[in-house]
Formats: structure tokens, C-alpha cells, sequence
């Protein structure tokens, strides 16, 4: 297996449990991939805005309970004319419905129509969903009524903070996915950090099976080279990012890569009563802020308030300082800050027409995982993994059952 992102890992963990000898070989020092966070003056500082999303199918894979998860509410705060509206889930909070109805984002009917878009995209069974003719997200949800304060005030922001770009452009397949997953989960972060995700997958793996710090230099059929020799084996899996996998793999392809910039503050105490993400203004550069500690209070050591903000163009913190503060309602002088990052390889894009399970068996023993053969989400990497794991044990093992998905 070489990379221990969370396709990776996914694939490794299957095949250590079903008996199989794995060695995973990952260039970095720590487990997770994309999905890392380190530690900044005391403060738990995840590698860009990143939230895991309990509706994920393949959440069922993890030890959620062990992630100690503190979550955002459902919904969003936005800022129209400098006052403060919040879109909330009524399912989860009925008190906030009055706010919700009264929030600046169309007609009745316009709400309405957003609202049904959400409850098919929850609950239609995905066969249906991914039958749907596919177009652009805007198209689809323009054609499903949505209308223009909806989309521009509320859609667009909070779409383009989880697929990185705002033309919303996106196969409209793929935001069906994504929206069926907010519908039916709850986003949180977990108490150690996102890098808790991998870590918890790592941790299933016997330690010396997993190499940190070992960078595959070349595969072939059935061995791997890397600066210290040549590895052999049965089945080779590539669980690497897009860039490197389409660079180890001739004939394997990967969408354009999406970037992200996220500046980190810190504020004496949080300007919000409960855990909010807050919507950028339609025209400026800021997609999304919110107090993560507000989400999991142990992002911050000692009370203070931790905000995360991200913007797709490349900022830098001075250029965006003020509209940070605007969002939260403070003046830009309450902003600490803590440090920032730009993350060029976030995760490919998912224009239509979206290849959903594009192959992960490559033949010739030979096989490839990762957010580009599924969806660019930890539900795509999650799931390529695991298929990948069922097509190697299928060869290997072809008389066995195979492996759950
Ligand atoms: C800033 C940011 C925010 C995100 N937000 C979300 C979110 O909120 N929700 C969500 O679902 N998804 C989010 N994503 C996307 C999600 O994190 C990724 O889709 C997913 O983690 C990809 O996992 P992967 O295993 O496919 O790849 P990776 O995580 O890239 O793992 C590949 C691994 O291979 C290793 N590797 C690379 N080359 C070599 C080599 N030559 N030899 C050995 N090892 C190698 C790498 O070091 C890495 O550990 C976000 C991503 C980013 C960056």
C-alpha cells in the first residue's frame, strides 16, 4: 500500500483484518494525508477548514464515539445590510424556524423550494439521486426553484467552502451526494483534531507494518521501489494524492486540483451563543469563518476563541482582516493572528460529467485508490479504499467471501 491518507488507510485496515500481509509505505511523517493538523502556541490547528460529516455511509467505519466529536449547529449564520440571520435545520432546532423564515433569502416560495431540494437530496433512494440527468449544481438547483437571494446569499458561500470553487460548477450528482450527507448527518471536529481520523485507522494497523517516512519512488507490476530498495508483493495499491497517483501510474488520470487559503485567529472569546459557521458576503473574499472552539472546545488551550476562515483565492491575512471582523460582528484589532495556510492540492475537482467508482484495478496485480477514483471528500477516499481492499482480496482470494463494504 503506498500513503496512509485515509483511502490508504482504509484499504490497509480490510486487508490486515481479513489476514492479508500489508505494509503501508507513506512519504510523510504522520498518518491521515490531506486530513492533518498540528499544534500553534497550545491551539489545535487542522490543515485548512476541514469538518467530518457524520452522514457519511462510511462513517460506519469509525470509532465515532472515540473521536469525542464536538459539532457545528446545522445551518448558517449569514450577514445581510450588517444585521445577523440564521438559517438553521428546524428539524434539529424548531426555535430557530421563525429566524429561518424570516432570513433574507427570497420568497416563501424560494425557501420552500430549497427545502425540498434538501429533503430529496436526504432521502431519495441514491439510485434515484444518481439517475437525475446531470448538470452544473447551479443549474440544478436553479431548475429545482431555488431562486436568486437563496442561492447567491446562502447556496453559493456554503457550497463553495466545501467544493472550493463558487461558480458552482460541480456535478450537480456530486452536491446531491454532499447535500444528502448534510441532511442526514451533523458536521464536527474531533476533540484531538482531524488528524484523529487517520490516526484512529492507523492505530489498527500492527505499528510495524506501517512505514512512516518512506517515499515510493516507482511501481511496476508486483514490486515498488523506494530510495532505501525495492519492495515486493502480491497486489501494489497506489493511495497517494491525485498528482503523485496519476505520476507513479501512466494511463491514470485526475481532475484539476482545487486550493484553499485558511488564516487562523484568535479572539479573546467567541462574539457567537452556539457553534455557527458564518457565510461570506456575495462579492468578497472570505467563503466561510467560524469559531471552531465554539464546535470543539478543546481546539483552544485555555478558553480563548479559535476562528477559522477561508477564502479560494490565495490572501494573504492583511488583505481579509477586516472582513473576517465584519462577519463576526468585532472590530479587526480584537484579531490574533495565529498563523495561516495555503493548501494547493486540496482535493480535485467534480465537474460533470462526475465518474463515481471509476476502476481501482488497474491489472496486472496493479491497483489505485484515493478521492479521485470516487467523490473528494473523506467519504470518497473512505470508499475507494475499501473497494480497492475487495478488489485485491478478490484476487488474491478469489475462493473467499468477499469483504464487507
Ligand atoms: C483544506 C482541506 C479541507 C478539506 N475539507 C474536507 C471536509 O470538510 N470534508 C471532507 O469530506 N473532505 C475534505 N477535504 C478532502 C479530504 O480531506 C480528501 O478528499 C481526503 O482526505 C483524501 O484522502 P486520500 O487518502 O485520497 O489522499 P491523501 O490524503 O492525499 O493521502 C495520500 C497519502 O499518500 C502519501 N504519499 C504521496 N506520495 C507518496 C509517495 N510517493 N510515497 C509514499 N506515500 C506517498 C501522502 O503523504 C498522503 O499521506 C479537505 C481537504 C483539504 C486539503
Amino acid at each position: 500500500m503506498i500513503g496512509a491518507g485515509l483511502a490508504g488507510l482504509s484499504a490497509a485496515t480490510r486487508l490486515a483484518g481479513a489476514g492479508v500481509d500489508v505494509h503501508v509505505l507513506e512519504a510523510s511523517g504522520t498518518p491521515g494525508g490531506r486530513v492533518a493538523t498540528e499544534h500553534v502556541d497550545g491551539f489545535v490547528v487542522d490543515r485548512g477548514f476541514q469538518v467530518f460529516n457524520t452522514g457519511y455511509p462510511r462513517a460506519a467505519d469509525l470509532d465515532l464515539a472515540a473521536l469525542d466529536l464536538g459539532f457545528f449547529e446545522r445551518g448558517a449564520a449569514l450577514r445581510v445590510d450588517g444585521r445577523v440571520h440564521q438559517f438553521v435545520d428546524p428539524r434539529r432546532r424548531p426555535t430557530g424556524l421563525v429566524g429561518t423564515v424570516r432570513a433574507p433569502l427570497g420568497s416563501p416560495r424560494e425557501k420552500a423550494a430549497l427545502a425540498a431540494y434538501a429533503l430529496r437530496a436526504g432521502y431519495a433512494p441514491v439510485a434515484r439521486l444518481l439517475r437525475a440527468p446531470e448538470t452544473t449544481a447551479e443549474a440544478a438547483l436553479r431548475s429545482a426553484g431555488v431562486g436568486d437571494a437563496t442561492l447567491e446569499r446562502f447556496v453559493r458561500p456554503f457550497l463553495a467552502g466545501v467544493v472550493l470553487e463558487d461558480e458552482l460548477a460541480t456535478s450537480s450528482r456530486y452536491v446531491d451526494l454532499l447535500w444528502r450527507s448534510f441532511v442526514r448527518g451533523s458536521t464536527g471536529l474531533p476533540a484531538a483534531g482531524m488528524r484523529a481520523i487517520g490516526e484512529q485507522l492507523a492505530g489498527r494497523l500492527p505499528p510495524e507494518r506501517l512505514h512512516l517516512r518512506t517515499a515510493v519512488r516507482a511501481v511496476g507490476p508486483g514490486s515498488v521501489t523506494t530510495d532505501d530498495g525495492r519492495w515486493t508483493a502480491g497486489a501494489v495499491v497506489v493511495a497517494t494524492d491525485p498528482a503523485t497517483a496519476t505520476a507513479l501510474l501512466p494511463g491514470v488520470d485526475a481532475a484539476a486540483p482545487r486550493e484553499v487559503t485558511t488564516h487562523l485567529h484568535v479572539l479573546p472569546r467567541s462574539p457567537w451563543p452556539s457553534p455557527l459557521l458564518v457565510l461570506g458576503q456575495p462579492g468578497g473574499r472570505v467563503v466561510n469563518t467560524a469559531v471552531v472552539s465554539d464546535a470543539q472546545p478543546r481546539y483552544s488551550p485555555d478558553g480563548r476563541a479559535l476562528v477559522s476562515s477561508s477564502t479560494l483565492e490565495r490572501t494573504r491575512e492583511a488583505d481579509v482582516r477586516e472582513e473576517i471582523a465584519a462577519a463576526h460582528g468585532i472590530s479587526p484589532g480584537d484579531l490574533e493572528h495565529l498563523t495561516s495556510v495555503t493548501v494547493p492540492g486540496a482535493q480535485p475537482a467534480a465537474l460533470p460529467p462526475l465518474h463515481l467508482r471509476r476502476p481501482v484495478d488497474l491489472g496486472d496485480g496493479l491497483y489505485v485508490c484515493g478521492d479521485h477514483r470516487d467523490t473528494p471528500s473523506i467519504q470518497g477516499a473512505m470508499a475507494s479504499g475499501a473497494r480497492a481492499a475487495r478488489a485485491v482480496l478478490r484476487a488474491l482470494r478469489p475462493s473467499e467471501v468477499s469483504l464487507p463494504a
